[in-house]
């Protein structure tokens, strides 16, 4: 393979502290990767600021006047993480044959991004760094994320354990990225959607270089929620099968309400009384689950996601020479 052009996509919030080493490492990278042959000369870090309210983005102007591998994108405003790393993945693939995704903030191991290049020489359209040794994350950090990932897996969304945006991702699996048109951006469960040749690459999360993590438990919370939501309707059928348990219980106290007014033992109106609640109970919780039932359908419609995506193509047999072409997916609309 001729030497791809590789472009770093790094989101920014308020990193004026942690940027400038930021620069210099990824510069320092991206040089030894040219000096080895692994990237192509032209290959660049695009620093995405997201709206920040410090001095990131003039640091950025600056770094991009002195440094040639340093350009930038600026968010008129602050768009979230996940947004505002699809700007910098989407606008960094129409010139590249392969982008990494990092965080500013230097807890993920740069020197991995050598080991992302040698995977995608051997074939891989994606490869996931994933976290090995996370002791430099809070306990809480930590438990709660690994319940996260605990909770994805059991309502059956596939998620890469341990990998947060810290990956490669060749020229075609990005505009493949592209065909999702969803709001609630939940980057590392679409990417597994996609399918592709892919890998890992293990390292060990290090402490913030500088500065404050811009993920407050709000916003943890509120991306998880997102997560879920955006991936599994299985919240919706809890309801559903609630529904169905406690109609069934209504029954058993039907009969038990029953017996006991034919038994003589019931207080007068108990019996209708007790039955309408249970009854009225179970059939309004059933009744909910499958508005939700339709609901989750109507969800999975809006989402238009592709409904398969095309790896390679054999096209026109010319003299037993076949052209294999990489191809697009087809969106779901296309089909009907
Ligand atoms: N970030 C962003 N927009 C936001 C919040 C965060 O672009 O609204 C960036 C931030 O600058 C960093 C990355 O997303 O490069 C991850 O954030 P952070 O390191 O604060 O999260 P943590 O590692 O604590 O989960
Ligand atoms: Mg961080």
């Amino acid at each position: 393979m001729s030497k791809p052009i590789l472009t770093i996509v790094v989101p920014c919030y308020n990193e004026e502290e942690v940027l400038p080493e930021t620069v210099f490492q990824l510069s320092e990278i991206l040089d030894s990767l040219i000096t080895d042959q692994l990237v192509a000369l032209g290959s660049t870090v695009l620093f995405v600021d997201d709206g920040s309210k410090d001095a990131t983005w003039s640091l950025i102007e600056r770094f991009h006047l002195s440094n040639p591998f340093i350009t930038g994108l600026k968010l008129a405003k602050n768009a979230g993480h996940q947004s505002a790393l699809l700007a910098g993945l989407l606008k960094a693939k129409a010139y590249s044959d392969c982008v990494v995704s990092i965080d500013a903030d230097l807890q993920d191991d740069t020197s991995v991004i050598r080991e992302f290049l040698v995977k995608f020489h051997e074939g891989y359209d994606i490869v996931y760094g994933i976290r090995q040794d996370r002791s430099a994350d809070t306990f809480f950090k930590r438990a709660t994320a690994q319940g996260f990932y605990k909770l994805m897996t059991s309502l059956g969304v596939k998620i890469q354990y341990n990998h947060a945006d810290f990956r490669l991702m060749s020229k075609r699996t990005l505009d493949n990225l592209e065909k999702f048109q969803e709001v609630n951006l939940f980057l590392r469960g679409l990417v597994p959607l996609l399918g592709f040749p892919s890998t890992q690459v293990y390292y060990d999360r290090k402490e913030r270089f500088a500065g404050e993590s811009k993920y407050p438990l709000r916003k943890m919370l509120a991306f998880a929620f997102d997560g879920i939501t955006s991936f599994s309707v299985t919240p919706i059928r809890l309801v559903t099968v609630m529904g169905f348990l406690l109609f069934a219980l209504s029954v058993v106290a039907a009969i038990y309400a029953i017996v006991g007014k034919l038994l003589g033992e019931n207080v007068t109106g108990w019996t209708s009384l007790i039955l309408s609640v249970w009854f009225i109970g179970g059939v309004q919780l059933l009744a909910i689950g499958l508005i939700g039932e339709y609901i989750g359908k109507i969800y999975k419609e809006v989402k238009q996601r592709p409904l398969f995506v095309i790896e390679k193509e054999l096209t026109e047999q010319a003299q037993g020479q076949a052209t294999v072409t990489s191809q697009a997916s087809q969106p779901a609309s296309a089909r009907r």
